[in-house]
């Protein structure tokens, strides 16, 4: 087993992997950016190196991290989600390092990583793909002539994509000439790489994951699935595990695709491949990520492994401990996304300084956070400051301990997706607990809350310092 780990990350995701350094007794190393000085992840690693001033940049200085990594010993470097997560020349420069990258491989990563080697890879295997063009598009002729061909509406995606930029839906041949400069200057700017590919768009489609883990003995499983359709703007909020829409049968067969798909690229580490079913429930392969996913939460609650853990001591060279016939699930998870933006202001992100803090508890509830009051929320990063993430014996009973524990939570002094949220979970389309990726659009009423009342909380502080003051 590893002696010294370097998390090449920041926020909840490096304190998360700090957490499972500590249950293996194994030392953790974290490296920071100048403004994350502060940061509460830097506080709980046995050791805090700094990268550099640049807020951003340093996360992504291959040479530098390292550098790093070899100075302080570390044998292994996990890459966490987002950043340096899916760079192949990232894993390839820690192997040729010499230290273990807690990871797929170079390899794995390279033809997983970009949209249209995926799809040429899983074609090859036999899994189905939604349908679409295998290379990338040459120009704005081509992709109005395959958009004819292929019928209305189409999507236009990018290579390179991630995190829900560079997708668009055309409806008509005018859409497909906008979209096609938009979608390639967004994926330029965001990926540094313009290529641009079709798919047919799916309609009312559901967003299913699997989690897959597989070993470097041959052995590979799935952790179930993940209903993923709560997003804005192709972006996650709200996920749940396992999913209300497919059947046992359905999931059994989708399982053994994901698992199939893993194997086609000798994958090794986790993963998580992403289909989309639509209303025949008819399920097509969408991609690959190729590295730990923000909601592995919700499949850790239903299932009892630890996936980061996993992840170690599967880099470690040791065997899976379990085959696909020992795991099981139980009940029901859900994940909620805390994010310092406001949603009725087009979720524009709010950084800023916590005033106020108190995270909920109980049966059921996990806080996977990197925020505290007196906490300033940098401006530079992804504006996810906490995952709530809520387990009960089934969905009614998730969906009740939801909203107990987002009543519970109290963050002041920036806004947050929280009262959002509060004002999801009690609504009867939510409890419900069937959902496409048009849900928020569908239901505009779901961003129709009462925001926090800044009055009610000064009028509650006067109460208190006024009862303080008379010693009572
Ligand atoms: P997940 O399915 O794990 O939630 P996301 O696509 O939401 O995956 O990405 C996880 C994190 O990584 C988010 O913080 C997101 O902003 C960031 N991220 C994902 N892909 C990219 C990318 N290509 N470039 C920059 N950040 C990315
Ligand atoms: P990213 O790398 O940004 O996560 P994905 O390819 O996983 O990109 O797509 C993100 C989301 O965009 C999906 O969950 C879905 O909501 C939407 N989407 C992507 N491709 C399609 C498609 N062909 N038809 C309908 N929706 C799509
Ligand atoms: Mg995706």
């Amino acid at each position: 087993m590893f002696k010294r780990i370097l998390i090449a990350n920041r926020g909840e995701c490096a304190i998360r992997v700090i957490r499972a350094c500590n249950e293996l007794g194994i030392e953790s190393v974290a490296v920071y950016s100048e403004p994350d000085s502060h940061a509460l992840h830097v506080k709980k690693a046995d050791k805090a190196i700094l990268i550099g001033p640049d807020p951003v940049k340093s996360y992504l200085n291959i040479h530098r991290i390292v550098d790093i990594a070899l100075k302080a010993k570390c044998d292994a470097i996990h890459p966490g989600y987002g950043f340096l997560s899916e760079n192949a020349e990232f894993a390839q420069a820690v192997l040729d390092a010499g230290i273990t990258y807690i990871g797929p491989s170079p390899y794995a990563i390279e033809n997983m990583g970009s949209k249209t080697n995926a799809r040429t890879a899983m074609l090859a295997a036999g899994v189905p793909c939604i349908p679409g063009t295998e290379a990338s598009l040459t120009g704005v002729e081509e992709a109005v002539a395959t958009a004819q061909n292929m019928g209305y509406p189409v999507m236009l995606k990018a290579s390179a994509g991630g995190g829900g930029r560079g997708i668009r839906r055309c409806d008509s041949d005018a859409e497909v000439v906008e979209n096609y400069t938009l979608t390639t200057n967004e994926a330029l700017t965001a990926f540094g790489n313009g290529d641009l590919f079709m798919e047919k768009c799916i309609v009312e489609p559901r967003h299913i994951e699997f989690q897959i883990l597989a070993d470097s003995h041959g052995n590979c499983v799935h952790l179930f699935e993940r209903d993923c359709s709560i997003q804005r703007r192709n972006q996650k909020l709200i996920e749940i595990a396992p999913s209300n829409y497919i059947s046992d049968e359905l999931r059994s067969k989708m399982g053994d695709v994901a698992v199939k798909a893993a194997q086609a690229v000798g994958y090794v580490n986790a993963g998580t491949v992403e289909f989309l079913v639509d209303k025949n429930h008819d399920f097509f392969f969408m991609e690959m990520n190729t590295r730990l996913q923000v909601e592995h939460t919700i499949t850790e609650a239903i299932t009892g492994v630890d996936i980061v853990a996993q992840q170690i001591s599967i880099a470690a060279g040791e065997k899976l401990p379990f085959k696909q016939e020992d795991l099981s699930f139980k009940g029901h998870a859900i994940e909620f996304r805390i994010n310092a933006e406001d949603p009725q202001n087009n979720f524009y992100p709010t950084p800023g300084r916590i005033t106020r803090y108190f995270s909920p508890g109980g049966p059921g509830i996990r806080v996977d956070g990197c925020v505290s009051a007196g906490y300033s929320i940098p401006p530079h990063y992804d504006s996810m400051c906490a995952k709530l993430t809520i387990w009960a014996p089934d969905w009614e009973h998730a969906v009740m301990r939801s909203q107990r524990a987002l009543k519970e939570y109290d963050i002041r002094g920036v806004k947050t997706t929280l009262p959002f949220y509060r004002h999801i979970a009690a609504s009867e389309v939510f409890m419900g607990g069937q959902f496409d990726t048009g849900f928020l659009e569908n239901y505009p009423e779901l961003l129709d809350y009462k925001p926090y009342d800044a009055r009610e909380n000064i009028a509650a502080a006067v109460a208190v310092a006024i009862a303080a003051h008379a010693g009572l």
